[in-house]
C-alpha cells in the first residue's frame, strides 16, 4: 500500500488527478462488480469522469479512498444560502478557464439595499427582477441589506421589513457588531450570511456566525495572506459557509486579487482559498452604468456573488445575459424544449412547420413565422441541440424521430390537415417522412427568412 500512496503522491505533486488508467492501477482488478459496474476498468473510467466515488469500491484501501475523495472535491467549495425554493448554490467550481470544462453555479446577482433608502425604493429592490432569454428565466437571486447609516434603528427596521416581504436569500452587512447581533436573530431561519469579518471584529463575528450557523464574508483588508489567516480562523470556529471579499483599493487590485485567489484554489490546490468570491462593484463608482460595467468584469473574473446597488432592469439585462453566456456549458449547444409551439392565434387550418431544438434555430424560425403575420404551429424535434444541417449530417434527425414527435405532441388532434413543412435542408428525407407519418411533406425554404414568400407561393394557394 505504501507504493500506492507514493504513486498517488506523484499525481498530487503535479496537481493532477489520475486518468482512467491511473485509477485502474490502484484497483484490485478482480472485476467482482460490487461497485455497480461489471469491471474494474469500467469503474476506473467512471472515477476519471467524476461520476463515481472511490468509496463505491469496498476493496480499495481506506486511506486511498479518502485521498481520492478529497482530491475530487471541487477546488472552490460549494456553498448554499437561503432556504426552500429560493435557495441558491454558489461556488462548486473546478476549473480556471471555462473552456477546460464548464463553470458550474452561475454568479448570484445580489441587489444591495441601503437602510438610508426610501420605503418605496426598498420595496422595489426587494422584488426579484428578470427576463426570459433562450427559454431560460434570468433573474436576480438575492439581496444584501446594508447598514449605510451606521445607526441601529433604521437597519433593524430594514431587516424586519425584509423578513416580512420576501424569501430571497439574504446577506446582512454592518460595521457594528451589536447591530449585527440583533439583526441576525431576525433572519436566522433564512440561512443568511453576515459580514464583513475583518481582522478587528473577527472574534465576535465568527462567534456570532458559529452560534447562528450563518455564512460569513471575510474581508481581504491587507491582502490575500490576511484573507487566508481569516479563513483558517473561521474554519477553526466550525464555520463552513465562507465567502471571500477580495476588495482592494481600486478595481484593478480587486480583480487581480480575485484572479489570484481562483488561481491558487484551482491550479495550486490551495484549500484555504478554495471558497466562493463575493464582490462589491459599487465600492468603485456611484454611476449606475459604470457600476454595471464593473459588475460585468467581476462576474467574469471570478465572483460567485456580485452585489449591485441598482435593480433597474435596463441596467441589469446586460449583466444577466453576460452571466448566461459565461455559465452555459461550452460543450453543449443551448437547447429549447422539444415540443409543439403555437405562434400567433392558431386554428386547425394553420400551417405546421418543423425544426430542431437548437435555440438559435428555434428563435430564428419562430420569429420569421411571427413576422409572416400568418399564425402557425412549430414542431420542435429533439436533435440534442444541433441545427438542421448538423442534425441531418450526424443522423440526429430522421423520419422515425419526426413521426415520434408528431405522436408525442398529439399534433393530429390540433389540425384538420395533414401537411408538414420541413426545412429545405431536409428535402432528402421527404419521402421517408411521408412513408412513416402518412403526412404530406412540403419542402420549405432553406432559409427561414423566406417563410413569408413560401407561404404566399405554396401554402395559401394549396
Ligand atoms: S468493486 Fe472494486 S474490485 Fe470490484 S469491480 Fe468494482 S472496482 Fe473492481
Amino acid at each position: 500500500m505504501l507504493s500506492q500512496s507514493r504513486y498517488l503522491d506523484n499525481y498530487w505533486r503535479c496537481n493532477n488527478l489520475p486518468n482512467a488508467l491511473g485509477y485502474y492501477k490502484l484497483l484490485p482488478k478482480t472485476n467482482c462488480g460490487e461497485c455497480g459496474v461489471p469491471t474494474c476498468l469500467a469503474f476506473a473510467m467512471r472515477l476519471a469522469a467524476n461520476s463515481a466515488k472511490a468509496s463505491d469500491c469496498p476493496y480499495l484501501d481506506k486511506e486511498i479512498q479518502h485521498q481520492l475523495n478529497e482530491q475530487s472535491l471541487p477546488a472552490v467549495k460549494e456553498i448554499c444560502l437561503g432556504k426552500g425554493k429560493q435557495e441558491i448554490q454558489v461556488g462548486g467550481e473546478t476549473v480556471f478557464y471555462r473552456h477546460e470544462k464548464k463553470f458550474n453555479n452561475p454568479t448570484a446577482i445580489c441587489i444591495g439595499i441601503s437602510d438610508q433608502e426610501s420605503r418605496t425604493t426598498i420595496d422595489h429592490k426587494l422584488q426579484q427582477q428578470g427576463i426570459e432569454r433562450l427559454a431560460e428565466q434570468l433573474t436576480t437571486n438575492m439581496v444584501a441589506l446594508i447598514n449605510d447609516s451606521g445607526k441601529k434603528e433604521p437597519f433593524i427596521e430594514l431587516v424586519k421589513h425584509y423578513s416580512t416581504q420576501t424569501v430571497l436569500p439574504v446577506i446582512i452587512l454592518s460595521e457594528n457588531v451589536e447591530t449585527l447581533k440583533e439583526a441576525v436573530t431576525l433572519v436566522q431561519d433564512t440561512n443568511p450570511a453576515i459580514g464583513l469579518v475583518t481582522d478587528k471584529n473577527k472574534e465576535e463575528l465568527l462567534e456570532l456566525a458559529s452560534q447562528y450557523s450563518c455564512g460569513v464574508i471575510l474581508s481581504a483588508g491587507n491582502g490575500i495572506e490576511q484573507l487566508g489567516q481569516l479563513v483558517k480562523k473561521a474554519e477553526n470556529a466550525g464555520i463552513s459557509k465562507i465567502l471571500l471579499d477580495c476588495s482592494g483599493t481600486d478595481i484593478f487590485t480587486t480583480i487581480s486579487n480575485q484572479v489570484m485567489v481562483r488561481w491558487k484554489a484551482v491550479k495550486e490546490k490551495n484549500r484555504t482559498l478554495g471558497y466562493p468570491i463575493i464582490s462589491f462593484p459599487g465600492n468603485y463608482t456611484k454611476n449606475p452604468s459604470e457600476e454595471m460595467l464593473v459588475a460585468g468584469l467581476m462576474l467574469g473574473k471570478y465572483s460567485s456573488i456580485v452585489v449591485t446597488r441598482n435593480n433597474e432592469l435596463n441596467l441589469l439585462v446586460p449583466l444577466l445575459v453576460l452571466r448566461q453566456n459565461i455559465y452555459t456549458d461550452p460543450q453543449k449547444p443551448i437547447q429549447v424544449t422539444p415540443q409543439l409551439y403555437s405562434i400567433g392565434k392558431v386554428t386547425e387550418d394553420s400551417p405546421v412547420y418543423m425544426t430542431t431544438n437548437f435555440s438559435l434555430t428555434y428563435f430564428t424560425v419562430s420569429m420569421d413565422i411571427e413576422s409572416s403575420n400568418y399564425p402557425g404551429y412549430l414542431l420542435v424535434v429533439d436533435t440534442e441541440g444541433t441545427s438542421v444541417l448538423t442534425a441531418f449530417a450526424a443522423d440526429k434527425i430522421n423520419a422515425e424521430k419526426i413521426a415520434q414527435a408528431i405522436d408525442d405532441t398529439k399534433l393530429e388532434s390540433k389540425v384538420a390537415h395533414r401537411k408538414l413543412i420541413i426545412p429545405g435542408y431536409l428535402s432528402p428525407l421527404s419521402s421517408k417522412i411521408e412513408e412513416k407519418t402518412q403526412w404530406e411533406v412540403l419542402v420549405g425554404p432553406t432559409d427561414s427568412a423566406e417563410i413569408s414568400f413560401f407561404l404566399k407561393k405554396q401554402w395559401r394557394n394549396n
